[in-house]
């Protein structure tokens, strides 16, 4: 298959590619075996790295620009570009295809030149990981995805020639050699968000300030960062003194906790609490815009009120 042909396509990151016909018909479990195996000697070596969308997830981002030694802003603007999630209005970012060749722009004919680093998309492909209760809560006790509502299954295209080789592994052992698990660690939060989103539907808008946060959280932790350390944030929100320290000093756990502020103000998830003064000033606050609106209305009647005595006197 020709890279024009490929265009339009996505690697797997959210449990569907965007072209189902290529997803075989089977549910996998972690101890399914595959016959798979992807080296620099396959005839098809680099050919899913082109003509193809790779979307970035807010760990991607981070560690991509770390090794890059990059500030987000600049990340952002040399190798991604804009892309909506999942078919939702949630904005995010994909990788910047190179022009000249539709290809990205860390493949080389040697291979991937930021491999160890590799987006979480590259690490899944060709083997999807889906979950019956996408967006849903499905959550066990301690708070974790149920494993038995998990399941993967092979995007299997034509190009791909690693599916000839004699390789072969189970998912889990495949997934581990991939590096997947950390990655599901770091991506899971943020994919639920944008499932979440997606199973409101159009039925429900975002606010365009609700979208801005969401794309400034995802995308550019040095701006999530001024606005958490630099803003009235941390007078707004009850945050203990730990959790403050940790965000201060590690991107990591800046990255999660902007999971939880964005779960807590797209969602209403519980997680963030509002400092009590605060809603109190809140509730001051809309209280006199209530009382200020009473009164004009009674200050509009009272005006509707005079204007037609004041008619009734010229009528008699
Ligand atoms: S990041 Fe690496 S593996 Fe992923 S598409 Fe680019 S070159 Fe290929
Ligand atoms: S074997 Fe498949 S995954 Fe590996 S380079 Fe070829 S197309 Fe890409």
């Amino acid at each position: 298959m020709n890279e024009q042909n490929m265009s339009g396509k996505e690697k797997v990151l959210f449990g569907k590619a965007i072209n189902p016909s290529n997803i075989l018909p089977q549910k996998l479990t972690l101890d399914s075996k595959i016959k798979f195996r992807c080296h620099p000697g396959v005839k098809c070596f680099t050919a899913c790295c082109g003509g193809i969308k790779i979307i970035l997830t807010p760990y991607d981002i981070l560690q991509l620009r770390k090794r890059l030694n990059l500030p987000a802003h600049e990340f952002l603007h040399q190798y991604a570009t804009p892309v909506y999630l999942e078919q939702t209005d949630m904005p995010g970012v994909a990788i910047k295809l190179r022009e000249d060749d539709q290809k990205c722009p860390f493949v080389t004919p040697e291979g991937c030149t930021v491999y160890s680093d590799r987006p979480s998309a590259c690490r899944y492909y060709p083997v999807g990981m889906a979950d019956f209760h996408e967006g849903g809560d499905n959550k066990s006790k301690d708070g974790d995805q149920n494993d038995e509502e998990k399941f993967f299954f092979i995007v299997k295209e034509e190009h791909c020639k690693g599916f000839e080789e004699d390789k072969e592994w189970t998912v889990r052992e495949w997934r581990a050699d991939q590096g997947v698990d950390v990655r599901d660690e770091m991506n899971k939060e943020w994919l639920r968000l944008v499932m979440r989103r997606k199973s409101f539907g159009h039925q429900a808008t975002l606010s365009e300030q609700a979208k801005r946060m969401f794309f400034m959280a995802s995308t550019d932790l040095d701006h999530f960062r001024t606005f958490v350390f630099e803003s009235s944030f941390l007078d707004t929100f009850v945050i203990d003194d730990e959790t403050v320290a940790k965000i201060k000093e590690d991107d990591v756990e800046l990255m999660l906790f902007s999971f939880k502020y964005l779960a807590a103000t797209l969602f209403g998830a519980q997680g963030m609490k509002i400092r009590e003064d605060k809603i109190q000033a809140k509730v001051v606050e809309i209280k006199q815009r209530q009382d200020e609106s009473v009164l004009e209305s009674v200050q509009d009647y009272e005006n509707i009120k005079q204007q037609r005595e004041m008619e009734k006197k010229a009528e008699s």
